[in-house]
């Protein structure tokens, strides 16, 4: 195999911790793909949070490289692998495995605690190439750009799988803290187009617009407006049906906690470290359902890429140059990213 004997680029992860940081290098191997397996050449990826907290030892990663929404082509296929696989574009994302056998799979297979993720415990997508076995492939729709198609394959699926897991019918009320980001952005389009109201949070006018013509109902600046009196009177003093932590704050949970009306659901995305602000009595008399949420199953991934390539959704990416990845991933930590950025890689 011709590849075998070339090396490739990819962002270097020594030792993940508080001071870590990549390093751009040329000379990583390019894998061969084996029995099953097929060889990846990388167009472009997603950068999420996620790769921040790995990288800086927040979250456990014991591979060097990070990154978990790639999108690329198939050159070339191992045995046992069907050749009309070859160029067809795909995407390599978070829930790269799972074991199908626990009891946990037959319910769920987000939630595997035998499951192997891009960045986490195999190598990620910060590289020109990557092997893969064929099943945990995402096809992408011809109609959808790659630099489009990569921010759903993390945020796009957490997002939308956080709003099913709410089961609000149309016409109830989503709050939607952070609607401005790169998860919120997406989560507004998804939840109005299944008719629900959408309360956004965030601020300063831009993101005010952007919230407002992506279908939010509402906006509400946290810097100017009194949130707590706002929601309730556009709730007639129940609260919401539904929230979304997107935050990683206490605060931002706690916030979200006492505006979710009675028999409310709140769904946790943002990867806070701090316990709940609220106590079982409250949850007892309230009944509220706390629900965590990450990623989602391929059945939602599939319904995610069908919206967006019909282009009910749509989005936001700042595009960068690979070289330009760990100033990306610092103004990320900063939140200084607006929409999802995504890196492309050299050809
Ligand atoms: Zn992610
Ligand atoms: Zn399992």
């Amino acid at each position: 195999m011709a590849t075998a004997t070339k090396s490739q680029i990819g962002a270097w992860v020594e030792t993940p911790g508080p001071q870590a940081h990549i390093t751009i290098r040329d000379d990583l191997p390019i894998p061969s793909p084996s029995s099953g397996e097929v060889l990846i050449k990388l167009e472009c990826t997603g950068v999420c949070h996620s790769d921040v907290y790995g990288i800086l030892g927040q979250t456990r990663m014991t591979t060097h490289i990070a990154g978990h929404e790639g999108i690329g082509q198939i050159i070339e296929t191992g045995s046992n692998v069907s050749p009309y696989l070859l160029g067809r574009r795909v995407g390599y994302r978070w829930l790269y495995n799972y074991c199908g056998d626990c009891e946990i799979c037959s319910k769920n297979v987000t939630y595997c605690p035998n499951q192997t993720n891009p960045g986490r415990n195999v190598a990620g997508t910060f590289q020109q190439y990557i092997v893969s076995s064929v099943k945990p492939l995402t096809f992408i729709p011809d109609a959808l750009d790659s630099r489009l198609a990569a921010p759903l394959l993390c945020a796009g699926i957490t997002i939308y799988s956080a709003i099913a897991k709410l089961r609000l019918r149309a016409g109830e009320w989503l709050l939607l803290p952070g609607a401005g980001g790169g998860l919120g952005h997406l989560g507004i389009q998804i939840a109005h187009r299944l008719g629900i109201k959408v309360i956004a949070i965030d601020t300063g006018e831009p993101k005010r617009k952007l919230c407002i013509d992506l279908g939010a109902t509402c906006f509400l600046d946290y810097k100017t407006d009194d949130i707590v009196v706002s929601v309730k009177k556009l709730t007639k003093e129940y609260g919401v049906h539904g929230a979304i932590c997107l935050a990683n704050s206490q605060a931002g949970y706690a916030q979200a906690l006492s505006l979710v009306r009675n028999l409310g659901t709140l769904v946790c995305v943002g990867l806070g470290m701090d316990d709940l602000p609220i106590s079982p009595f409250q949850l007892i008399i309230r009944g509220i359902n706390v629900i965590g949420s990450s990623v989602g199953t391929e059945k939602e991934m599939d319904e995610l890429l069908d919206m967006a390539a019909r282009g009910d959704i749509k989005p936001i990416i700042e595009v960068f140059d690979f070289s330009d990845l760990d100033e990306v991933l610092q103004r990320l930590q900063k939140n200084e990213i607006s929409g999802r950025a995504v890196v492309t890689l050299p050809v």
